[in-house]
């Protein structure tokens, strides 16, 4: 992938140079970003660029022998590992490597992607996705073989967060101890899940999130979407470019969850709890990355709530059925209470993402928001 592919991020692209030209080149770098912002994307625009044979000012050159096989991403210098899971293709011990051909599809189908895409794609589906021992052993062993052609042998690990104990500490010494001609690229996604030990072992590289206006320009220029259309998708895509591309295919992605949401609200305003019950059985049926997904929408309509109340209405971007229930709705979301809401969102958020038992957590997030939607502002 070249620098100029990938969206926004500009700075760090210059930074990133900056550093190959002066041949300061850490052997452990995490690139640290939220998902759908482009970290992978920066990653491998770096890889490629440090093992460019006639690399130009401010990108790869896209046509040398390294970057033909590095934009196809098959180097034989270049390894992949990432959370695999029992799935269509591999029945039982599952890793990186046995899974490689499936993920070269998927990257060359895909510019950018979310962990639930890639578990969707090889069929793993609510199974829980993990890079585990046998992962370790295949990055020891492909450190000990001497580099093919590259300058650099590179390995990237995509959501090292994912790393189960048992992988986390055999590749500690390999991060402690590089080969000087090897480059480990992780990929996180937050801080707070990976071990302390990783962390200090690694450069951080930290990403800011993506602006509306980079959103807006990716959108225009990978996708040809006309100027005001663009702007009202970022605005829906908070900083997440994946979400963007997905919302140009299917703008009324979160068609969806507008009902269930609003009922679910209704109820958690009345207090209706046999309702609530109800509801929240057909929530725990949906599974987790429905979940996940539904948590999100909701903060992207308590975010849009806040947008009509303290700035300026024109800005929300809402589809009518939306607006028509924001309206009522706004007024119960306020200075009192959107911090109180947004925090318990995002711990039921991550709970989901730790595999909580959903009846339960969808019933306590119910019970505060019962409380909170009756604070004064
Ligand atoms: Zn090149």
């Amino acid at each position: 992938m070249l620098f100029k592919d990938v969206v926004g991020h500009s700075e760090t692209k210059k930074h990133l140079i900056e550093g190959v030209k002066k041949n300061r080149i850490s052997h452990a770098q995490m690139f640290l970003g939220s998902e759908g912002g482009g970290n992978y994307q920066l990653a491998l625009a770096y890889a490629q660029y440090v093992n460019c044979e006639t690399p130009k000012e401010d990108d790869s050159c896209g046509g040398c022998p390294s970057c033909i096989k590095y934009q196809n991403f098959q180097h034989p210098d270049l390894n992949f590992f990432f959370p695999s899971a029992v799935s269509k293709e591999v029945k039982t011990q599952p890793s990186s490597k046995k899974l490689t051909k499936q993920w070269i599809e998927f990257s060359k189908e895909k510019e950018y992607f979310e962990l639930s895409d890639w578990t969707d794609y090889i069929g793993a589906g609510e199974k829980l996705s993990i890079i585990n021992k046998l992962d370790s052993q295949d990055i020891i062993k492909s450190l000990i073989l001497k580099n093919y052609e590259a300058k650099f042998k590179v390995v990237i690990i995509w959501w090292p967060e994912k790393m189960n104990t048992d992988c986390s500490n055999k590749i500690l010494k390999v991060l402690e101890e590089p080969n000087p001609n090897s480059l480990f690229l992780l990929v996180g996604h937050n801080s707070d899940e990976l071990l302390a030990t990783i962390i200090s072992r690694v450069q951080i590289i930290k990403l800011n999130n993506l602006t509306d206006k980079e959103i807006i320009t990716g959108l225009i220029e990978k996708e040809g979407v006309p100027d005001d259309l663009a702007e009202s998708l970022a605005m829906m895509a908070a900083g997440n470019f994946n979400k963007a591309l997905q919302l140009v295919k299917n703008p009324d992605g979160d068609e969806k969850f507008i009902e269930l949401f609003q009922t679910w609200m209704r109820l958690c305003y009345v207090v209706d709890f046999l309702n609530l019950d109800k509801l929240i059985e057909n929530i725990h049926k949906m599974g987790r990355i429905k979940q996940k997904e539904f948590l999100e929408y909701g903060l992207r309509v308590f975010r849009e709530c806040m947008i009509y109340n303290y700035a300026n209405p024109e800005l929300n971007r809402l589809h009518q059925k939306e607006a028509i229930f924001n309206k009522k709705f706004a007024k119960f979301i306020h200075g009192g209470n959107i911090m109180e809401i947004i925090e318990v969102f995002e711990h039921t958020h991550t709970a989901i993402l730790r595999n909580a038992y959903a009846k339960i957590a969808f019933m306590n997030l119910s019970l505060k928001v019962c409380n909170y939607l009756k604070c004064k502002p």
